[in-house]
């Protein structure tokens, strides 16, 4: 099934069960001092669950363009790496404003899955919420005896507050959740693990696609729960992994939501994506497709909706993104010129049916990144002939830490493209002594209060995050880990 077919049967479902088809709202908020970025497709509707106003329906459904790179929900250092978490993705989903409740969306949800899209029911799970009696809150009885009736009970799998409890915040509408999740790993696969239930992530193609939310509590500032007066669901499902499992594929990037922007990444640059790469050299340049497809619509839809890179807030969250996907290409497909900004072309064709906004804002999407790929890329050339001096005139295997922070403070060259060059030549950073560095540097900035910085320094700003090093090892390409000033 294509994908454009998977999302109108998701919207034609619902519309037959009442529900009002709204768009997408904005990927970019200007309005909410709580977030940058739309990150699931309650945040446009959450007035309603506070009560604060009146919905057009009181059954809605749509698909909401969504991107996940700040603040509580940060998918950005999975997003290559993994082959499910996207920075930018849609998020099909359907509410019940006051109206219908648990027993519909739960048979409607496994109707849709079972029955309209065909999925075999013995590769779903289901997850329940467990209940906390510290926190005072429930076992979750009625969702459990309603998917008692669809399911076999050890498929109903319990489910902790992290994962089956959603709060809006300290106080206010909250309640159970139910995920349901699929297990597409191939008999091989499975031949190697026996018995233990995979939900949860234990097993990269054992994957959660769809979240339903009942409302149900209201959370006092006491910390303790009452009954809402009125009941709402809130659902959310990744259409990207929907339409993998769809099309009998184990990778959102094998879907045909991403495989034309690869076969284009694939000419332009003359490298080859593959299924399953059979050694590290290839599983690099993997990676690195999978950064660059999935960066540009993240880069693009957020240009089309108005925010252009740029040094500060929202702006310079796209700007990182986009760097991200330069320097994958830079360092692992060998791209010397701006490339990212000609992908806008195919994007456009395979989405501006759905989001007409990245048809008619083509033009601006394609020119704003191509200026970005010149200026980062001439940036990452000087960086390379500084690092080659600071290399030459280096005695011993590791890199003086100051050294590196004035190629990374004064002329802009990422920290973590400077310990992966280094590593390539034998050779070590000096991680403590750049650490050093950032503190003063980030003193320096506190005390000359809100300083807009150059490209790539600690912004003192809410939500924007800060450089603190390597922590994990995945595919033996380094993560660079950010934390929340
Ligand atoms: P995960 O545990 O896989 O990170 P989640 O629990 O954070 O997902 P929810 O907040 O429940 O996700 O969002 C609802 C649905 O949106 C998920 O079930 C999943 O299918 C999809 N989804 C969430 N994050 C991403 C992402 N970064 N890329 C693609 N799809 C996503
Ligand atoms: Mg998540
Ligand atoms: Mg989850
Ligand atoms: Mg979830």
């Amino acid at each position: 099934m294509k994908s454009q077919d998977v999302r109108k049967q998701f919207l034609d479902f619902f519309e037959s069960k009442g529900h009002l088809i709204v768009p997408s709202a904005p990927i970019v908020l200007k309005d909410d001092p709580t977030l940058m970025f739309n990150n699931s497709g309650m945040a446009q509707f959450k007035e309603y669950f506070l009560g604060l106003g009146t919905p057009k329906s009181n059954r809605i459904a749509d698909t909401q363009k969504c991107l996940r790179v700040s603040g509580k929900h940060n998918d950005l250092e999975e997003v290559g790496i993994d082959t499910y978490h996207h920075t930018m993705f849609e998020m099909l989903g359907n509410w019940s404003f006051g109206d219908y409740f648990k027993k519909e969306a739960i048979h409607w949800a496994w109707e849709l899955l079972t029955e309209v899209y065909k999925i075999p029911k013995d590769i779903l799970y289901v997850s329940v919420f467990e209940g906390n009696p510290d926190e005072n809150v429930p076992f979750d009885q009625e969702a459990w005896d309603i998917w008692k009736t669809l399911i076999d009970e050890d498929r109903i799998i319990l489910g902790n507050k992290k994962d089956n409890f959603w709060e809006m915040g300290d106080q206010g509408p909250c309640g159970p959740c139910s995920e349901i999740h699929v297990d597409i790993r191939s008999a091989e696969e499975k031949a190697l693990v026996s018995g233990k239930s995979l939900v949860n992530n234990d097993h990269p193609h054992v994957v959660e696609i769809w979240n339903n939310v009942f409302m149900e509590f209201n959370r006092k500032a006491d910390g303790s729960l009452e009954k809402l007066p009125a009941q709402h669901v809130d659902t959310g499902m990744g259409f990207e992994r929907l339409c993998m499992v769809l099309q009998g594929v184990q990778s959102n990037y094998d879907t045909d939501v991403f495989t034309p922007l690869i076969r284009e990444i694939e000419t332009i640059t003359g490298t080859k994506y593959t299924i399953k790469a059979k050694d590290e050299a290839e599983e690099k340049v993997n990676i690195a497709i999978r950064v660059i497809a999935d960066h540009v619509r993240a880069v693009a839809f957020a240009i089309a909706d108005g925010q252009l890179p740029s040094n500060t807030g929202a702006g310079y969250v796209i700007r990182r993104i986009l760097r991200r996907a330069i320097r994958y290409g830079f360092t692992f497909l060998n791209t010397k010129e701006p490339f990212i900004y000609r992908l806008v072309d195919t994007l456009s064709a395979q989405m501006g049916g759905s989001f007409p906004e990245i048809r008619s804002q083509k033009a601006l999407c394609s020119n704003v990144i191509r200026e970005e790929e010149s200026s980062f890329l001439r940036t990452l050339d000087q960086g390379l002939v500084l690092l080659d001096a600071v290399i030459n005139t280096n005695s011993g295997k590791i890199i003086d830490g100051k050294k590196a922070f004035e190629l990374y403070d004064t002329y802009g060259f990422p920290i973590d493209l400077t310990a992966l060059i280094l590593s390539e030549k034998g050779l070590e950073l000096d991680e403590k002594g750049f650490q050093e560095q950032l503190q003063l540097q980030k003193e320096r900035s506190r005390a000359a209060s809100k300083v807009t910085a150059g490209d790539w320094n600690v912004l003192v700003e809410d939500d924007v995050q800060e450089f603190v090093g390597y922590d994990r090892l995945k595919h033996n390409v380094k993560i660079t880990k950010y934390r929340r000033v």
